[in-house]
């Protein structure tokens, strides 16, 4: 059984913090949530919403049921009762089907209807400012931008200090294009440990949710699943975002709506709208290993490829060492050619823009990843360990 008690507001120096108790079996722990003070107004105290969603997935993978001490919103406990937990037992026989036990509120929250998105200058986030400002749609450009510790930066102590460093750049983008920012942290993914590939819908949900009284419109980064790969089975390989399609407009209430934003869109396709974004020249930000753009890992490499294919290299000059590569083009080929050879779709998508610059020699050099996409069970085995060492 989980037990969600009931939230607390609480202002210490500079933050305002929700707080709450969530029981597991009987071990009792504190959730926390901080923001500034400016957004203390807007946690939401009156509703279990947040913990709910926070912790669904990890009630049905490990057969617990829950209970909260204050209400859940009609419209929430509506959706997943009746229809998003009944999906995915369907096609997931090792879910349990959660009972949940709370009131039920039916009245409307104030709102200060604020638009929000996450911004960690990304191709997602920008692609989201690109599409979504200065639209006839009024109520639905973006005001706000969120950046959150949840999980994505991992956990524990490490997890705070890369949280730290990383918050500079998009503090930096909101007040040079006068966005209001919302930086939020939390300890949520040490208290309800679980696997972010497969659960960072749910646990995404619980910043925004937290702060229900300040959005109205919440545009999330779609996780690049086209509509035909829809799937709610839990194979190892899939994310829990291959079916945001269903889960998004589930967790939407008739306060509060949320979005897939890019949703269908290829990466391709959403990197021909943000080349075309001019802040993305000054601050777009991809690499998994260091602050500024490696140049070298898996993402800096698929961008770098890709605004090269789009023709746009000059203009990220500020962001990306292009001269470096220009001058080791061959190497960045070989690496797209390494990738598709292992069915990444990305991938597949990029290299029929660099048909004219693939000789037979790298498809050669790519013949152990081919290997290893004819049959991925070896990814994890020696094989793919001896291919890894030998590429060093
Ligand atoms: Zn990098």
């Amino acid at each position: 059984m989980i037990h969600i008690g009931q939230p607390k507001v609480t202002i210490e120096g500079e933050y305002a913090i929700l707080s709450n108790e969530i029981d597991i079996d009987g071990l009792r722990k504190t959730v926390w949530f901080k923001v500034s003070k400016c957004y203390g107004e807007y946690l939401c105290y009156e509703r279990s919403d947040a913990y709910v969603i926070a912790v669904l997935n990890y009630a049905m993978r490990n057969g617990h049921d829950i209970e909260c001490d204050t209400p859940i919103s009609e419209d929430l406990y509506y959706n997943v009762d009746k229809y998003l937990i009944d999906a995915l037992v369907a096609y997931n026989i090792d879910f349990h089907r959660p009972l949940i036990k709370a009131d039920i509120a039916s009245e409307t929250l104030p709102c200060a209807n604020a638009v929000g998105t996450g911004i960690s200058c990304g191709v997602d986030s920008l692609h989201a400012l690109a599409c979504q400002t200065n639209l006839k749609f009024k109520r639905h450009n973006i005001t706000h931008l969120t950046f959150n510790n949840v999980g994505s930066h991992g956990v524990g102590e490490k997890a705070a200090s890369l949280f730290a460093s990383r918050c500079e750049q998009p503090k930096k983008f909101a007040e040079e294009y006068n966005f209001n920012i919302v930086i939020s942290d939390s300890n949520l993914m040490d208290v309800i440990e679980q696997n972010h590939y497969k659960t960072h819908t749910y646990s995404s949900m619980f910043p925004i949710f937290c702060l229900q009284k300040l959005y109205s419109v919440y545009f999330y980064a779609s996780s690049g699943y086209n509509y035909h790969e829809f799937r709610l089975d839990d194979s190892p390989s899939r994310s829990c975002g291959s079916y945001e399609m269903l889960s998004l407009p589930l967790f939407s209430t008739r306060n509060l709506r949320i979005y897939s934003e890019g949703e269908g869109l290829t990466r391709m396709e959403k990197l021909k709208e943000v080349v075309k974004y001019k802040p993305s020249y000054k601050y777009l930000n991809v690499c998994l290993l260091t602050e500024d753009n490696c140049g070298k890992c898996e993402k800096c490499v698929r961008t770098l490829l890709g605004i090269d294919a789009l023709g746009e290299l000059d203009n990220y000059k500020e962001v990306f060492d292009i001269e470096y590569y220009r001058k080791n083009k061959s190497w960045y080929v070989q690496q797209l050619v390494n990738q598709k050879s292992l069915k990444k779709h990305d991938y597949i998508e990029l290299a029929s823009y660099f048909r004219g610059e693939i000789t037979p020699f790298m498809h050669l050099r790519a013949l152990p990843y081919k290997v290893l996409g004819w049959f991925p069970f070896l990814r994890n085995g020696m094989i793919h360990r001896i291919i890894k060492q030998w590429r060093k």
